[in-house]
């Protein structure tokens, strides 16, 4: 036998048993995103390398060493996206969707990271980002952390989830902060490990959410950002979270919370569950309000978030959610001569009359033993049995998969009949 030939590390397949609960998180997050008015964008999964190192900021750890980044036979320097914001922007820009407008849009697929494959890190893994352009109050950035609300109700996680929020103000209170903390952390050099020294000129912020201990400690008497912050960032944070106060959305100010990416300004926020581990943060976004400028676009308000949908499947796992939609609801028995083909016909008329029911015909023969074998084995509810006598008769037997009964109906009340046990 020829070797074998496997997926790549990080990268996995969605198999029968999974897609269910899958379709469940993306059936639910598309129905609660179209609840608020939102359009869906779909974009390439390559683009041109320098998009990224432009949008996300050379010194993230997406840029410096999670990429997916390979010259095509043109010799041009293409990426897997590691995220959708940047891709999303450039779209938006190029084709004439942010000039002077107003977008609510939303995308959902596959990112690529090279990052070290666990629990709740994948390399291919799957996010629904939202991103809403040309709104700059924090009415809008309070609607996102509702609308991620809802979803989280909708799946029945609420409990399980809880929110981050802080402000990191505009990029010239950045600035005068980051020359303070820069300052700061001089005099702890002996204590900062390799990354944080590299950081420390390159992207200072990034120190804050070090997770090393002994760089957290230092970090207790550092300067705080919050009092770095100018004045309409101060009240856009103030006007937030008296939204979602009276949305009676509760969260932590976390003051140390600055999020991976160059891009953000004021709002940023983070979703985390306390079930999953290391890899808690289901959900995280905030504004963006320059990004639209530095990709060569007029300046543009820009607020959004984006979710990591294999956490979510497995935090749905992890808390026994896992009650889906069965694929097959009817399986369609047939035994003796003609009954196959109008056994199908009678399945094609169903599924005329009656679209959202699943039915499944049984191919390939075998005693009715066999055949109602196959049918519990994919879960069917009901199966619909058709001998000769049947077919003569244009009738059906019904049998109750579950509890056993079995009666035989006209052909004509067959629907009637199966909404009652499906
Ligand atoms: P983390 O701190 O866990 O690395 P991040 O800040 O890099 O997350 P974002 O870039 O904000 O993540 O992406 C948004 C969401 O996408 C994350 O909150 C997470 O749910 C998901 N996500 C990010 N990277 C991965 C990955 N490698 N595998 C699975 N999900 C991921
Ligand atoms: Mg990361």
């Amino acid at each position: 036998m020829a070797k074998t030939i496997q997926a790549i590390r990080g990268m996995n397949d969605c198999l029968p048993t999974d897609s269910p609960l899958w379709q469940k998180v993306e059936g639910t997050v598309k129905q609660v995103i179209g609840a608020y008015g939102y359009s869906e964008v779909r974009m390439p999964i390559v683009e041109q390398t320098h998009l990224f190192s432009r949008a996300i900021g050379e010194v993230t750890d997406v840029v410096e060493k999670e990429m997916y980044t390979f010259e095509d036979r043109n010799g041009d320097s293409l990426t897997l996206r590691p995220e959708g914001t940047a891709g999303c922007v450039r779209a938006g820009i190029e084709n004439g969707l942010l000039y002077n407008q107003e977008q609510r849009l939303w995308y959902m697929g596959p990112m690529f990271r090279h990052e070290r494959p666990q629990k709740g890190r994948y390399r291919q893994f799957h996010q629904v980002g939202v991103e809403v352009f040309g709104l700059n109050g924090p009415d809008v950035d309070a609607e996102l952390i509702m609308m991620t609300a809802r979803l989280w109700r909708e799946l029945g996680i609420a409990e399980h989830v809880r929110l981050e929020l802080n402000s990191i103000g505009s990029l010239e209170a950045r600035a005068n902060y980051r020359d303070a903390l820069v300052t700061y952390l001089e005099q702890y050099e002996d204590v900062l490990d390799d990354d944080c020294k590299r950081r420390m000129y390159t992207n200072p912020l990034r120190v804050l959410d070090s997770k090393n201990p002994d760089v957290q400690a230092i970090l207790g008497d550092a300067p705080k950002l919050s009092s770095f912050l100018d004045e309409e960032s101060v009240q856009h944070f103030s006007g937030l979270c008296e939204l979602l106060d009276s949305a009676g959305i509760e969260y932590q100010v976390n003051e140390r919370l600055v999020r991976g990416l160059d891009y953000y300004n004021r709002t940023v926020f983070e979703w985390i569950t306390e079930s999953l581990g290391a890899q808690g943060t289901v959900c995280g976004g905030g504004r963006y309000d320059g990004l639209v400028e530095q990709l060569g676009g007029k300046a543009t308000p820009a607020v959004g978030f984006a979710m990591g949908l294999e956490r979510l499947v497995l935090l749905l796992d992890t808390l026994g959610l896992t009650d889906v939609r069965r694929n097959v609801d009817v399986y369609l028995v047939t035994a003796g001569e003609g009954t196959m083909m109008a056994g199908m016909k009678l399945a094609e008329h169903l599924r005329e009359t009656s679209p959202s029911l699943r039915i499944m015909t049984h191919f390939g023969g075998g005693n009715f033993k066999k055949q109602f074998k196959r049918a519990d084995k994919v879960g069917a509810a009901v199966a619909l049995v058709l001998g000769e006598n049947e077919v003569a008769e244009n009738t059906v037997v019904v049998k109750d998969l579950k509890g056993g009964e079995q009666k035989t109906v006209a052909q004509t009340d067959i629907v009637a009949q199966l909404i009652e046990l499906v």
